[in-house]
C-alpha cells in the first residue's frame, strides 16, 4: 500500500539511512535534502531510489562519510571548494554563499566542486543561485555510458546541464537535463518496470538500435539529437574534468569500484549578476514580458513548470513514494 509522509519525516528517513552506514550528520542532511527534494519535485530517478546507491558507497569505503568540504579562492572571481571525497550536497552547499557574494561584487564568478562523488540532479543548487536574483548555470560529468556520435561504445557520461534564471513574482525558470536522449535513472527505472524506451535513447552491446532498458544499459546510450548533443556531452566533460579539475568521464569509470554508488566527478557552477552588466534594470520587466509571451504560445509549457506543480502538491499534502522503495529506504535506515 502507499505511505503518504510529509517531507520532513522523508528526510529523517534519508539522514537516518546514511548516518546508520557511516555518514556525519552534515553530510547526511545535505544529501538528504536533494534527495527529499527530488521526492517533493516528482523527479523520482533522483529521490530514494539513490539510497541504497548511496549506502553502498559508504560501506564500500569509496566516499569518506565524514568528510569535511574546504574553501579556497584561487582567483578574485573563482570559488574553489575540496569535498575532501565526500558527497557533492554538503560541498555545493559550502560554495554556493560564496559564489553569490563573489558574483556581486564581480558580476560573474565560478564555482568548481572537486574531490566529490556525484549522484544527484543538478536543477536545485542552480535554482539557489537564482533564488539569490542571480542567473546560474551547472554542470558535471560521470563515467562512461553515453556513445558519442558515430561511435558504438559509452565513452561520455550523461552529463548533465542546467541553467537558472530569476524571476521577480516567482520560482526562477529552471531546466536542468543530461544530454544523453534520457537519463540513466529512468532507464533503471523502466528496466525494474518492465518497459521499453522510446526508440534514439540507446544501442545494444553489439552497436543496434534497441528499445530494451537492460539491453541499453548493458550497451550505451545515445546523446539528444546526435552530434548536438553530442558536442554538449563534450563540453560538460570540459568543464567538468579540466575546468572544474575532477575526472572525466573516463577516468572516473576506470577508478570506480562498481558498488553502486555515484562515481568521482566534480561540478562546474557559473553566477552572473545582471544588475553589474552596465545596463539597468530594464532587463527583469523585458525577460517578464519575454517569457509570459513564450508561455502564452499554444502547447508550450515552461521548463520547471512540471516540478513546481509537484512541489506545491507535495509541500500540501506530502510524498508518496513507490512503496517497495520506500521499504528498503526503512530498512536501511533501522526503521522497521
Ligand atoms: P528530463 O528530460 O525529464 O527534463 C529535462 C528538462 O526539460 C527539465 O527541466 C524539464 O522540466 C524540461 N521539460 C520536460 N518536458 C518539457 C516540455 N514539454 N516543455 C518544456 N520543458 C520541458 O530530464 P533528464 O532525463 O534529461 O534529466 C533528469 C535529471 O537527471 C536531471 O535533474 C539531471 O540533473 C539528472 N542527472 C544527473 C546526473 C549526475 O551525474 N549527477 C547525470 C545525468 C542526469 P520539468 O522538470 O518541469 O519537467
Amino acid at each position: 500500500m502507499t505511505a503518504t509522509l510529509s517531507i520532513d519525516a522523508l528526510h529523517a528517513l534519508v539522514a537516518g539511512a546514511l548516518t546508520r552506514h557511516g555518514a556525519s550528520q552534515a553530510q547526511a542532511d545535505a544529501v538528504a535534502r536533494t534527495v527529499t527534494a527530488a521526492e517533493r519535485d516528482g523527479a523520482a530517478s533522483h529521490g530514494i531510489f539513490r539510497v541504497p546507491g548511496y549506502v553502498a558507497s559508504l560501506v564500500s569505503g569509496k566516499v569518506t562519510g565524514d568528510a569535511v568540504p574546504t574553501l579556497t579562492y584561487p582567483a578574485p572571481a573563482v570559488v574553489s571548494v575540496d569535498a575532501g571525497l565526500g558527497f557533492a550536497p554538503l560541498a555545493l552547499e559550502t560554495g554556493i554563499p560564496a559564489l553569490v557574494q563573489v558574483a556581486r561584487e564581480t558580476g560573474v564568478a565560478a564555482l568548481t566542486i572537486r574531490n566529490c562523488f556525484h549522484f544527484a540532479a543538478l536543477w536545485p543548487e542552480v535554482e539557489a543561485v537564482a533564488a539569490e536574483g542571480l542567473v546560474g548555470l551547472a554542470a558535471t560529468a560521470a563515467t562512461p555510458m553515453v556513445a558519442p556520435a558515430g561511435a558504438r561504445v559509452p565513452f561520455f557520461g550523461t552529463n548533465p546541464l542546467a541553467f537558472a534564471f530569476p524571476r521577480p513574482n516567482g520560482p526562477p525558470l529552471v531546466f536542468d537535463q543530461a544530454a544523453a536522449a534520457m537519463a540513466r535513472g529512468e532507464i533503471m527505472l523502466a528496466a525494474e518496470a518492465g518497459e521499453q524506451v522510446p526508440e534514439q535513447v540507446g544501442i545494444d552491446a553489439e552497436g543496434q538500435p534497441s528499445t530494451d532498458p537492460a539491453a541499453i544499459l548493458g550497451g550505451a546510450q545515445l546523446p539528444f539529437g546526435g552530434y548536438k548533443g553530442s558536442s554538449i556531452a563534450l563540453m560538460v566533460e570540459l568543464l567538468a574534468g579540466a575546468v572544474a579539475g575532477d575526472l572525466f568521464s573516463p577516468e572516473a569509470g576506470r577508478a570506480d569500484n562498481r558498488d553502486g554508488g555515484p562515481p568521482r566527478g566534480g561540478e562546474f557552477l557559473l553566477a552572473l549578476d545582471i544588475a553589474r552588466f552596465g545596463h539597468g534594470e530594464g532587463w527583469r520587466a523585458r525577460s517578464e514580458a519575454f517569457l509570459d509571451a513564450l508561455s502564452a504560445l499554444d502547447g508550450v509549457r515552461l521548463p520547471g513548470a512540471r516540478r513546481h506543480a509537484n512541489r506545491a502538491t507535495a509541500l500540501a499534502q506530502g510524498v508518496s513514494p513507490d512503496p517497495n522503495r520506500l521499504k528498503t529506504l526503512r530498512t536501511l535506515a533501522g526503521a522497521d
